[in-house]
């Protein structure tokens, strides 16, 4: 428990109906009790009641007193009037009777420090509030809830018991002993590894989802790229124009469809040029295609499909091909499906089969979403890849036969990084790197 008492205004800044202050910390009801006088027959603060008070001279006021809170000390939590005088006047007062103005993060911080969140759950709660998409909801409340936490638990605990076992076995390396049996040791380690892998994996979708699933609009120049992102935005966000190589960098617009954001990219035309800005452009727009999770290829209905404008369909990301310009012929399908890639025909200009590319945006995304853990949070990315290369040096040090103390060495520092992530290892700058993050109130 901490030994000072924190008050901030939790509300945003300025003006509001009402803005709310926060005390925590083990003065919080007697420093609160100074100011506030219960209007009605309540004499003190009940625990977790409203009582209608009066604070000095200044404003009536709600209080709830919280002997145990958010931040697992006792809390008194008083919604003002939100004038800035009244905030900053009572916010004074509070600070004169011996609370500490509160930093950033302070109150999530305190939550970790007195195990009420672990580190993930703690991180989880910056992402709530900046949630802005139901898809960024949803995330944020699954890493909240516990997330993969449980399945690092299991990890961890597997990899402490393999630890110990090969150093038990250094307290008798004179006697040439191997408790640990290494075919066993081997194949833990290699379900290890496969667990990490996956959480490493669904990152990228993970990251997708809460930023915006990256989707790239690939092909030929003229093709109508341009358009169709202006049909899909409905807006006049890129350059349209009949001179081939017109959109020289990329054009970024988001889209969201059934609470799923997209971050749709038009990218230059894919085709050699001398012009040094458009070869910029170009280069661009590679590396638009590369980070894609979507990738939608357009050709031109009216040409014979273009070789140089179709990208390789064997690279992981989902293709969704369009053929579009379809009311210059008479060629007029609505979606063929094939051999799992879906073909949509579009006229960008006339705006027809628009409503049935977004479907299959939504449809592409589909599966990814409903997985049962992603990973979303870039620290916790970076901390398993760590763990994943330990356990690697982990695995070919049992191959190559090194000592079991050497073994343990690598699995203790998987062990570490398995920690940063949920807080069992911390640092004060880990610390104030996470909570940074956070509002002053939060
Ligand atoms: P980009 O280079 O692939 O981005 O192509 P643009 O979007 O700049 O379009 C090139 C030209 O094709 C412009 O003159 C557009 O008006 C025209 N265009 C785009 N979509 C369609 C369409 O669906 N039908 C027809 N007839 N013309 C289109």
């Amino acid at each position: 428990m901490s030994n000072d008492t924190i008050v901030a205004v939790a509300t945003p800044p300025g003006v509001g109906g009402i803005a709310v202050v926060r005390l925590s910390g083990p003065d919080a009801l007697a420093i609160a009790t100074k100011h506030l006088s219960p209007v009605t027959a309540h004499t003190s603060l009940a625990p977790r009641r409203a009582t209608y008070c009066r604070f000095d001279d200044l404003d009536d006021v709600v209080a709830v007193y919280l002997p145990t809170a958010y931040t697992g000390e006792p809390t008194v939590e008083i919604s003002c009037h939100g004038s800035t005088y009244i905030q900053q006047a009572i916010l004074q007062a509070l600070v004169d009777s011996g609370a500490r103005l509160a930093g950033p993060g302070e109150y999530t911080m305190r939550a970790f420090l007195n195990g009420r969140l672990n580190l993930s759950q703690a991180e989880a709660v910056a992402d709530l509030i900046e949630a802005a998409t139901p898809q960024q909801h949803r995330l944020a409340v699954s890493q909240l809830r516990g997330g993969y936490a449980e399945r690092l638990k299991e990890l961890r605990s597997q990899l402490v018991d393999l630890t110990s076992l090969l150093e038990l076995e250094l307290d008798f390396s004179q006697e040439d002993v191997e408790f640990a049996d290494r075919t066993k040791l081997r194949q833990l380690l290699s379900t290890a590894s496969q667990q990490v892998s996956a959480l490493i994996d669904s990152f990228r979708m993970g990251n997708a989802l809460k930023r915006g699933i990256p989707v790239a609009i690939v092909g030929s120049p003229n093709v109508g790229k341009s358009t169709l992102l202006n049909a899909l935005l409905d807006d006049d966000r890129a350059i349209v124009s009949d001179i081939p190589g017109t959109t020289r960098d990329t054009v970024e617009g988001m889209l969201t469809i059934g609470g799923v954001t997209f971050r749709l990219i038009d990218t230059a035309g894919l085709r050699d040029s001398d012009d040094t800005v458009e070869r910029l452009g170009i280069e661009r727009s590679r590396k638009a295609q590369e980070e894609a999770v979507i990738i939608i290829d357009v050709t031109d209905a009216s040409d014979s499909p273009d070789p140089k404008g179709c990208t390789n369909a064997d690279d992981g990301k989902r293709h969704i091909r369009v053929v579009n310009k379809c009311d210059l012929t008479p060629m007029r399908q609505a979606v063929t499906q094939q051999e799992g890639t879906v073909t949509i025909y579009t006229s960008a200009i006339k705006d027809e089969g628009i409503e049935r590319l977004k479907q299959a945006l939504a449809d592409a995304v589909g599966d990814s979403q409903k997985q049962e853990v992603l990973l979303t949070n870039a620290r916790h990315h970076e901390a398993l890849q760590h763990v994943s290369q330990a356990l690697a040096h982990a695995a070919s040090g049992l191959d190559t036969g090194l000592p079991a103390d050497l073994v343990a060495v690598d699995l203790r520092d998987a062990l570490y990084h398995l920690g940063t992530i949920t807080g069992e290892v911390t640092s004060n700058d880990l610390l104030s790197n996470i909570f940074q993050r956070f509002c002053v109130g939060k």
